[in-house]
């Protein structure tokens, strides 16, 4: 998937993410980057967030929107997407002994403009562009 969130000068938030899905993904299969709420969700009063991996899992949660309603409860951006990506591994472990074949990332972004990003599995990378320029950002995740 690519996700993307934004923050402009107004201060509002949009967001937008597009995907060619899973690989072999079985004829007719939806994933959650077209369903709102899992693979994308932009609430202009508290945040915005976007969702990558396994799509079956996030639908579960409706990951999204799980993480700006945890930004509405509190949670910084990072907060929100370590607490969704915990919530994810806790169903998987309910039903797989491994964690092996699931990646599942987030990332999140407020109105004041902060950012956060988790996932499973290590070696997902994030970019950021403000006014400092671009940047890319390793995520941090719960396996190393
Ligand atoms: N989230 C997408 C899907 O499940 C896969 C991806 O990350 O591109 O369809």
């Amino acid at each position: 998937t690519i996700g993307m969130i934004a923050l402009d000068v107004h201060g509002n938030l949009s967001g937008a993410c597009t995907t060619s899905g899973m690989a072999f993904k079985m004829h007719g299969r939806v994933g959650d980057s077209p369903i709102i709420g899992a693979g994308l969700y932009v609430d202009n009063e508290v945040g915005a967030a976007t969702a990558t991996g396994h799509g079956e899992e996030v639908i579960r949660t409706v990951g999204s929107h799980l993480v700006v309603e945890l930004m509405r409860q509190g949670r910084t951006p990072q907060q929100a997407c370590e607490e969704a990506v915990r919530r994810i591994v806790k169903f998987i472990e309910k039903r797989e002994k491994t964690l092996t074949h699931t990646q599942v990332g987030f990332i999140a972004l407020n109105k004041a403009g902060d950012y956060g990003a988790y996932c499973i599995h290590s070696g997902f990378s994030f970019a950021k562009y403000d006014r400092q320029g671009n940047e890319l950002i390793k995520g941090k995740s719960y396996l190393n």
